[in-house]
């Protein structure tokens, strides 16, 4: 079965869980975002195909912008390009605190495969991009080297294997994009939900872990 989730996004970038509502529609067809309702069918917002339709269509009608999705973590926005990664406990976590927040939580780097960080680690190495993990043990730390002759064997959290299990984030405000360490609310729900920022300098670099450097 699929399983699709509908966020209503308002002008300032509000973003809130549609839900449905029990016994207003014989079709089962009526909608909310409002969590307090003892009459909505929370279970996180899952909807069927038919209901996912409709409750696009509901969206619209209030003039707000709907965001459908096809998997669990609608408060989840990948940037372009970007493969989540395979650690379910992360995103379903962040996506609670995007819920919470009432706001999107994106992704801007996900999982990595060895040529992604050979790619951003030789970019740090010539002192052009943000610190990156080794991509091998092959030659010494500092050394630059081709991609042929890397032992492809990344140590960044982004390549754990299996798919990963780092996100580098931020929070979609009302005035855009910030890192997500930069938003008090979501420190202390990532702190609450056992999240963490542990690279020195990067707000935005979240593992599971209470390992706090940023
Ligand atoms: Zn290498």
């Amino acid at each position: 079965m699929n399983t699709f989730h509908v966020v209503a996004v308002k002008d300032d970038n509000k973003a809130h869980l549609v839900m449905r509502r029990r016994g207003q529609s014989p079709r089962g067809l009526a909608f909310t975002i409002w969590r307090a309702l003892t009459d909505i069918d929370d279970r996180d917002g899952a909807l069927d195909a038919r209901q996912a339709a409709a409750a696009v269509k509901w969206v619209k009608k209030k003039g707000w912008r709907p965001r459908l999705v096809r998997n669990k973590y609608p408060f989840i926005m990948k940037a372009e390009g970007v493969v989540l990664p395979g650690d379910d406990a992360l995103l379903t976590k962040l996506n609670r605190i995007g819920r919470e927040l009432r706001r999107l939580v994106v992704v801007k780097s996900g999982y990595r495969n060895n040529y992604q960080q050979w790619v951003l680690r030789m970019r740090y190495l010539r002192g052009e991009g943000n610190l990156a993990a080794r991509c091998c043990r092959s030659f010494g730390e500092r050394v630059q080297h081709s991609w042929a002759a890397c032992g492809k064997a990344s140590e960044s959290n982004h390549s754990y294997p299996p798919k990963g299990r780092a996100v580098d984030c931020g929070i979609l405000l009302g005035s855009g994009y910030t890192s997500i360490g930069n938003v008090p609310a979501a420190r202390k729900l990532m702190q609450d939900y056992g999240l963490c920022l542990e690279v020195p300098g990067e707000k935005w670099h979240v593992t599971t872990g209470t390992t706090w450097r940023s």
